[in-house]
């Protein structure tokens, strides 16, 4: 970024300075014109452009080795951005059915609304999503890792599938990012990522990321300005700060995460640990393939005795662990999807995925090992 230097100061600063200006002053209305004609040349409204986010977008576009990136308000607006851009009127998406739940949300529901219409299915069945493709599928939406099942989504032959019948194949990176795997380098075509989470990494900033096709850049911003998903600059100057560090919280987290997992597996109060590291996870090969050798940093259980016993480690563990519905913090926090992303779902749907009320969503963090080894310990 370009800083400007007067006489008094003919330094810059270090540290990437925030600009909090929803406007900028144009010198003559050509200049006025051709800002707005081409963006690249410099800011005019905050909504179109602004330079904390070009530049999170240009550190997240690395990252992925993609062709532009844009920053957008939430991860659910980056989702929103990804299906505004690539989609219209008549057009059919196929979407995993283990999509986060406001995702399945705006692709089933909202959609439908304006004549796009989705159907889900469980997109680790590579013939199930063969058999639902149709002429008119222009998206198949899937996650990298599931939640909170943790299922691997096997990118490269999902990618070929889609091509195969015309379609672009969008993945939803969050549980992930970029430092474990880059989707598009596997063939997908769009990346989507909430920024909310491990990417910042402190629980204080709300954002996302979406990244696609070279030909598809002026779209993408069209939308975001058009449809009103522009992010805030001190969001983007915060998660810059984050981004900083995410390989050494992320490599800590995934470290933990294998050895919290292997403890888990080998207490008698816990049954079905599920951590695509362990070689019991179904998943455990291609992951091993597809990721940068990390398997990510979420691990899900289930607590022996239902609903009584996971409902009480939640109460035992909650100083040491606390239970925050979200995921990717720094310190290890954990969820009870059954009571909160998957609340709606009914009982036979909760059967069919394999999540019960015992079931307990561990977000780990870069915690010291060995004092959250015993505190799992003295509280299952
Ligand atoms: C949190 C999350 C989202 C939504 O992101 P927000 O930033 O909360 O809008 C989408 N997908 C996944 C996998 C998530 O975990």
């Amino acid at each position: 970024m370009k800083e400007t230097r007067s006489p008094k100061q003919s330094t810059v600063p270090f540290s990437p300075p925030i600009y909090l200006a929803s406007v900028y002053a144009c010198e003559s209305p050509e200049q006025a014109r051709d800002l707005l004609e081409h963006p690249e040349h410099g800011y005019v409204y905050q909504r179109d452009a602004h330079p904390n986010a070009d530049q999170f977008a240009e550190a997240c576009g690395d990252l992925h080795h993609a062709p532009w990136s844009v920053v957008t308000a939430s991860g659910m607006s980056a989702i929103a951005a990804a299906l505004l851009t690539s989609t219209q009127q008549g057009d059919h998406v196929l979407v995993s059915d283990q999509l986060y739940g406001r995702t399945l949300q705006l692709f089933v529901t909202e959609a439908a609304r304006y004549g796009v219409v989705a159907d889900a299915v469980d997109t680790s069945d590579l013939e199930s999503v063969r058999r639902a493709l149709r002429p008119e599928t222009r998206l198949v939406v899937v996650e990298t890792i599931s939640n909170p099942l943790l299922r691997v989504a096997d990118i490269a032959q999902l990618a070929d599938l889609t091509h195969q019948h015309g379609a672009e194949l969008l993945v939803d990176n969050t549980f992930a990012t970029g430092r474990i795997c880059q989707p598009l380098r596997l063939g997908a075509d769009w990346v989507v990522e909430s920024v909310s989470k491990i990417m910042n990494g402190h629980s204080d900033v709300m954002l996302g990321m979406l990244c696609g096709p070279a030909d598809q850049k002026a779209r993408a911003r069209d939308v975001v300005s058009v449809w009103g998903l522009a992010s805030s600059a001190f969001d983007c100057w915060l998660a810059l700060r984050g981004l900083a560090t995410l390989h050494l919280r992320l490599d800590r987290a995934c470290q933990n995460a294998q050895q919290v997992a292997e403890f888990l597996q080998s207490q008698p109060g816990v049954n079905h640990v599920r951590y695509p590291g362990l070689t019991s996870h179904p998943d455990h090969a291609l992951a091993s393939r597809q990721f940068m050798d990390q398997f990510g940093w979420m691990v899900t259980f289930d607590c022996l005795g239902g609903a009584d016993a996971a409902t009480r480690f939640i109460h035992r563990i909650r100083e040491k662990v606390p239970f925050c519905p979200s995921l990717g913090e720094v310190q290890t926090t954990l969820s009870h999807p059954a009571s909160t992303s998957h609340r709606r779902h009914s009982e036979e749907a909760l059967e069919r995925l394999g999540i019960s009320a015992g079931t307990i969503r561990l977000s780990v963090g870069a915690d010291l090992l060995l004092p959250l080894l015993e505190a799992l310990e003295n509280s299952l």
